[in-house]
């Protein structure tokens, strides 16, 4: 079965997102952790975690996909940045508990001209302070476009930075198909390449997560500009290979098109017929 979901709006809590989840047909979903463009989170209410939980295992949610703020930066060249930004990434991850055995997705950062190396670096020691042990969250990095100074425009640059981790079996990829097309990988007329390469550089063992977007763009534009599924430059067909490859079947798939729920319940329910069974027909 395909898993299939979107980001949801968190402000009513986690029993609203999985109610509104199960409403439009999707077994996971997408959510900041806190307001995307950062500062405090809201505290936790705790009855309402239990609830959701209850909820999502009548309902046979898959793992959920949690999306860190979109301003942290890991990699800023003001110490004081970092240090904000290691203390919001620090508390993610604590709170992150409450829904154990989930992901934790994150845009590695961007440079801002301190070059890619010192900039991994400079992720990869915010990230060992932060990560935990005994946590059960799997923190994701997320493949990037390579708009400005972002890094992870390359399975390469991801690699770099994972290798330079601690606690590398808590350490997976979320592929956002829009972002590695922005980046040059042609997963429309080449994605048994592009995923041979992701093996070859990563391991696809590391791929945990999907951001199943079209995109505004032509291959290697560098823009991330997320288009509805089928109005973009990759197209329907090449995304159903997408959710259709052996490789990749299993995973949670998350939309980030632009869509209210209605159009997400649409997308997902064409997706879902979209779906080849995956065994043989008889
Ligand atoms: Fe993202
Ligand atoms: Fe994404
Ligand atoms: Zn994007």
């Amino acid at each position: 079965m395909l898993h299939i979901g979107c980001h949801l709006s968190s402000t009513k809590g986690y029993l609203a997102m999985g109610k509104e989840a199960a409403r439009i047909g999707a077994d996971t979903f997408a959510f900041f952790t806190r307001n995307p463009r950062g500062g405090k989170a809201k505290e936790i209410d705790a009855q309402d975690v239990q609830a959701f939980l209850e909820f999502a295992a009548t309902q046979h949610f898959v793992k959920l996909v949690a999306h860190a703020p979109y301003t942290m930066n890991l990699c800023s060249a003001k110490e004081n940045i970092r240090t904000f930004a290691q203390e919001m990434l620090a508390d993610d991850l604590q709170r992150m508990e409450y829904t154990p055995g989930n992901f934790y997705n994150l845009h590695p950062g961007s440079h801002v001209g301190q070059g890619v190396s010192t900039g991994s670096k400079q992720i990869a020691t915010v990230l060992n302070q932060s990560m935990f042990p005994t946590q059960t969250t799997t923190v994701l990095l997320e493949t990037m476009a390579g708009k400005g100074t972002e890094i992870g425009r390359s399975f390469a640059e991801l690699q770099g930075i994972i290798e330079q981790l601690e606690l590398k079996d808590k350490v997976g990829v979320c592929l956002d198909t829009c972002h590695v097309w922005d980046g040059g990988y042609d997963i429309v007329n080449n994605l048994e390449a592009v995923l041979a390469e992701f093996d070859r550089i990563i391991g696809l063992d590391r791929l945990k997560a999907i951001h199943l977007n079209d995109s505004q763009n032509p291959c290697g534009a560098h823009k991330d500009r997320h288009a509805r599924i089928g109005e973009g430059c990759i197209g329907l067909e090449a995304l159903t290979r997408v959710i259709n490859h052996p490789a990749l079947r299993e995973l949670p798939f998350i939309l980030e098109t632009p869509n209210d729920l209605a159009g997400y319940a649409w997308e997902i329910a064409l997706l879902r017929a979209n779906q080849q069974s995956s065994f043989p027909a008889i």
